[in-house]
């Protein structure tokens, strides 16, 4: 809950007291005390990364009720000033890669949003946590467990938070299927189909360059199957295998994935079968068969509308922007504590991380890998 500091004009004391200031008078008329409100904080937030991703997502934020954008990083001077015009972002808040470190003295920012190539989210988080600043990190949160580890335990260690950009756990078609699962409407949940992928075109963009990526498709589309498959299962795979196939090494050089079957096995003995692609159009599916009936979404991940078809009939919650709803619910987390249905912290990037790592591994030796994220 939020507080107010009142001061009191204490213009009702007694006309005597007014008439004869005294120290004590004068200090009772400003004296100041702090009372509860029922107005909710405002996360005051400033992007780090004026791409295309962040683009949507300032734009998203322009509806919120909780989230206001107040400041922008970025290495390219004229997006800042075309930024600081259409948002009406104050230069004090604007900042280069070079120097947001500085944001640690500022008061009108509350945290920062990652929104840059994967490969840099581990150094810009840690940098964000060391400023004092809440750190809100687009997916993939790093590009190895490691990696995410190490920004979990610089938030930790900074007393900030760490949320990761995924905006599925809040759409509201997908929460109710977790909502139905959950109430045992599928039964006992025996598999999970994700099919993510798209034809990535410009072969000289950051997504194809290894270093700035840390992998291919696995790490862009991929990871929703997989974040997908645990939220649709709710569980956590004990198992993973994996085969990589490529049309175009050339396209897809070593360390870039461009197509990766994989399969998890679960506690429960449900199973899941994978797909992750640059190769591929049209693919945004998910599915998911229990005992007692099945749900295919379609789309699954995309921006929206999601649509899904069950046993018991269509998926009709409301349409929403992604984004926006992501980023009230993320206020909501930040200042009141709220738990998410499904969570979006750290440690649930990592556990993504793992099973990444753990695919890579399948892939190159075509064994089948454990996995332990309980
Ligand atoms: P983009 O290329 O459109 O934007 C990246 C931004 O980072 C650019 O403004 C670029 O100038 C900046 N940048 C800073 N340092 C850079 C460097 N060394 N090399 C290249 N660019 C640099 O990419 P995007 O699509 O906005 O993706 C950014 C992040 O957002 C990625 O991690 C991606 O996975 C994620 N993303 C998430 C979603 C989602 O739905 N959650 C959607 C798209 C992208």
């Amino acid at each position: 809950m939020k507080t107010r500091r009142i001061f009191l004009q204490k213009a009702s004391l007694s006309a005597l007291a007014l008439a004869t200031p005294t120290f004590n008078t004068l200090s009772a008329m400003t004296e100041s005390f702090t009372l509860p409100t029922n107005e909710p904080q405002i996360l005051r937030v400033a992007i780090m990364g004026l791409g295309s991703y962040g683009t949507r997502v300032a734009e998203a934020i322009q509806k919120c009720t909780r989230t206001k954008l107040t400041g922008v990083i970025s290495g390219t001077p004229s997006k800042v000033e075309d930024w600081k015009k259409k948002y009406d972002i104050p230069a004090k808040n604007c900042y280069n890669y070079e120097n947001f470190d500085a944001v640690k003295n500022n008061p009108d920012i509350d945290a920062i949003y990652v929104i840059t190539p994967n490969a840099l989210h581990k150094d810009q988080v840690i940098r964000v946590a060391k400023a004092g600043k809440h750190a809100i990190c687009e997916k993939p949160m790093a590009v190895n467990a490691e990696d995410g580890q190490a920004m979990v335990d610089a938030c930790k260690a900074a007393g900030v938070q760490l949320l990761i950009g995924y905006r599925m756990h809040f759409e509201p078609n997908t929460l109710e299927v977790i909502r139905m699962r959950k109430a045992g409407e599928f039964g006992d949940i025996r598999f999970f189909q994700g099919l993510c992928g798209f034809v990535i075109g410009d072969p000289t963009q950051w997504r194809l360059d290894p270093v700035l990526s840390g992998g291919g498709a696995m790490m862009d589309i991929g990871i929703y199957a997989i974040n997908g498959a645990r939220y649709m299962i709710g569980e956590e795979p004990v198992w993973v295998t994996a085969q990589e196939t490529k049309s175009n090494p050339e396209k897809f050089k070593e360390g870039i994935d461009e197509t990766i079957t994989f399969q998890f096995g679960f506690p429960s003995g449900a199973t899941a079968s994978c797909l992750s692609t640059y190769y591929m159009n049209y693919l945004d599916k998910f599915y998911l068969n229990g005992s007692k009936g099945w749900v295919e979404m379609k789309p699954s991940t995309g921006y929206g509308p999601i649509k899904g078809e069950t046993h018991k009939g269509p998926l009709n919650e409301p349409i929403v922007t992604h984004q926006t709803v992501q980023m009230d619910e993320m206020a909501a987390i930040i200042f009141d504590g709220k738990k998410p249905e499904v969570p979006v912290n750290g440690e649930e990037g990592v556990k993504d991380m793992k099973i990444i790592d753990a695919i890579f591994k399948a892939v190159k030796t075509g064994e089948k890998v454990s996995l332990k994220l309980t």
